[in-house]
Parts: C-alpha cells; structure tokens; sequence
C-alpha cells in the first residue's frame, strides 16, 4: 500500500468469525483502503477458545478470499501499538447494545490517550446481527444447535469438521 493510503484495524478475537463481524469488516473497506481484521491474543489468556489462532486466521482468509483489501494478521499487548506499527489510523468497532457502548467507550478513550493519532470509529450493529456474539454462536455450536445462519460457509464447515473430529 502506498504511504497515503488509509488503513483500518479490525480487532477482535474471532472464534469464530460470525457473518456480525464480516458485516463490520466490509463497512470498514468503504472506510479505508486496506482493513487489517487482527486476532488479538495473550500469552497469559486462559479463557477457553475453540479455534487455535492459525485456524482463524486461515477462515478469515478464506471468507474474504476476493477482497485483497482485507489482511488477516495476529497480534499480542496493546490494540494501539499494533495500528501504530501497522500504520493503521482508525479502529473499527462494532456495537451491538448500550453495554457494548460503554465498554467501547470506555476503550476508545483509553486508546487515545495512549495514542493520540489513532482514533476509533464505531459502526452500529446491523439489526440482522443485533444479537449475534462470537461466545453465543459456540455456545450454541457445543450444545448441538444449528448455527448455519450465523456463520459463513468456511466457518460452518470449520466447525462440522471439529465436531466430526471430536466425535
Ligand atoms: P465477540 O464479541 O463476538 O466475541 P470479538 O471480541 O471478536 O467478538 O469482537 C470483534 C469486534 O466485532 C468488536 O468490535 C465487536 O463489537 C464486533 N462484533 C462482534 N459481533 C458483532 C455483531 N454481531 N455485529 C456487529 N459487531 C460485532
């Protein structure tokens, strides 16, 4: 990309990608030239997952396999320190609920005293993805519902192939 071009940060943890998050993604490509959707993780997380973060990055991949604007990466410690190394100079949220907001908000202003050139965008939750969290959808998923209308295909094929190979 050249120097001028605008480039976005979508952060998140992504497990899954839900058809929510891909509805964020394509807002941020009118938004900028190129969207980064980063797959935030720690060291020290003890939070269970499903997918290993390789996992992600490779449904990430497939799902938006004709957009080259959008570049799946990984990325560990501060949000802001990743755009800044990236030359990103929005953050793209998503939010969903007055819950999201405050917990967004809240981030929002923490990331900009920390640095100060980058700043958050947030989009509204489509209301076809209002309720839609990536934890309900694996939630759902281990209980043995059908979540075919929450994900995209390579995300629901993903998961037939987990649950095929946990028995
Ligand atoms: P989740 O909250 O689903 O576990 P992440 O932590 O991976 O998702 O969130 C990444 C970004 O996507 C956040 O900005 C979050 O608000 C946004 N997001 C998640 N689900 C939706 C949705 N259904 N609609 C819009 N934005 C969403």
């Amino acid at each position: 990309m050249n120097e001028r071009a605008r480039v976005a940060l979508c952060p998140g943890s992504f497990d899954p990608l839900t058809l929510g998050h891909e509805d964020i993604v394509r807002r941020a490509l009118q938004l900028a030239d190129e969207v980064i959707v980063a797959v935030g993780h720690q060291p020290s997380e003890t939070k269970r997952h499903l997918f290993a973060i390789e996992e992600r990055l490779e449904l990430i991949r497939e799902v938006f396999a004709n957009e080259p604007r959008v570049i799946p990466a990984e990325f560990q410690g501060l949000t802001v320190e990743f755009a800044r190394q990236r030359g990103a100079s929005l953050i793209v949220r998503g939010v969903r609920t007055a819950g999201d907001f405050e917990y967004e908000a809240r981030m929002a202003r923490m990331n900009r005293a920390l640095a100060p050139g980058i700043d958050t965008v947030y989009l509204a939750a489509d209301p076809r993805h209002v309720f839609l969290s990536a934890s309900l959808v694996r939630e759902v998923w281990s209980l043995g519902g059908d979540v075919a209308p929450f994900v995209s295909p390579p995300v629901l094929r993903a998961l037939e192939r987990r649950r095929e190979g946990s028995g």
